[in-house]
Order: C-alpha cells, then structure tokens, then sequence
C-alpha cells in the first residue's frame, strides 16, 4: 500500500525550524501548535494514509493543549507503533522538503538518518530531497515551509 502526505507551515522571526527532528540554522522558524515540523507532519499523513487509519489531526488534535509545543518525535513514533501493532512494515520512504532559504544540503544526511531511527527501518530505506520555490509565491519568499512524503507499506 502507497501513502502520501503534505504539510506546511508558516515561518516567522524568532521561531525555531526544526525538520525531521533535527533544528536548522535558520533566522526564520515555524509558527505552529507543536514544534512546527513540516516533515514528520507529512510522513505522519503518508503512513496513515497507507494504512488506512485517516490523518494526523484525527489523531492528535491541534486544539489539545497536550500537544502544545510537542515534538513531533511524539506524533512519529505513536504512528510507528499503531502501524506496527497492525502488523504493517515499512518498505520505503521519499520525502521532498520546500524551503527557499537556509539551504537544506547540509542537512539531508542527517535527517535522512534521523527519520530512517525514528522509522525504525534502514537508511537506504529513506530518500531525503529538498528544493527551492524558484523565489516564487509564498514558499519561494519565505513565508511558509511544505514537505510533500510518499511511502509504501506492507501487511507482514
Ligand atoms: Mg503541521
């Protein structure tokens, strides 16, 4: 079963970014209930979506005080165990991050690592890509951050 998933959120002064659990360099962060991490926002939506289990607001409301300024590790590791407890096994994962500025190259790795731990699955089984908006609209000025997850799953 294929998932995908889409997430995005508005950037402001002062705020942290963090991106697959990992805190970019950046002037400009996240405005967001929880830590504001448009990546695991999107692949939390694409692994339910593939399991069938509805979205990340279903789940975890953004209206619970609860999950105020939450790590989304949180939200990650619950959807792996619910998957997990449903018998469901990752099989890959592709990931594309919009930001038009830091740039993300210096950070695929990393996160690539990171996201593969939280997944708990192997680094070849996740690909990491970022872009650019080409400086258009309100990705390409700055004014929001989107992540765009695929994944495929399988009952074991
Ligand atoms: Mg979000």
């Amino acid at each position: 079963m294929v998932g995908f998933g889409y997430d995005l959120h508005r950037l402001a002064e002062g705020n942290r970014l963090i991106i697959g659990n990992v805190e970019i360099d950046s002037t400009l962060g996240a405005v967001a209930h929880s830590d504001g991490d448009v990546l695991i926002h999107s692949l939390v939506d694409a692994l339910l979506g593939a399991a069938g289990l509805g979205d990340i607001g279903e789940l975890f409301p953004d209206t619970d005080a609860k999950y105020k300024n939450m790590n989304s590790k949180y939200f990650l590791d619950q959807t792996i165990e619910l998957l997990s407890a449903k018998s469901y096994k990752i099989i890959n994962i592709d990931i594309t991050i919009v930001l038009q500025t830091p740039k993300l190259s210096p950070y695929k790795n990393v996160i690539k690592y990171r996201i593969a731990e939280l997944c708990k699955v192997g680094a070849e089984q996740v690909n990491i890509k970022a872009k650019t908006n080409e400086k258009l609209g309100y990705l390409g000025n700055s004014e929001a951050v989107a992540a765009y997850s695929i994944c495929q799953i399988e009952k074991v």
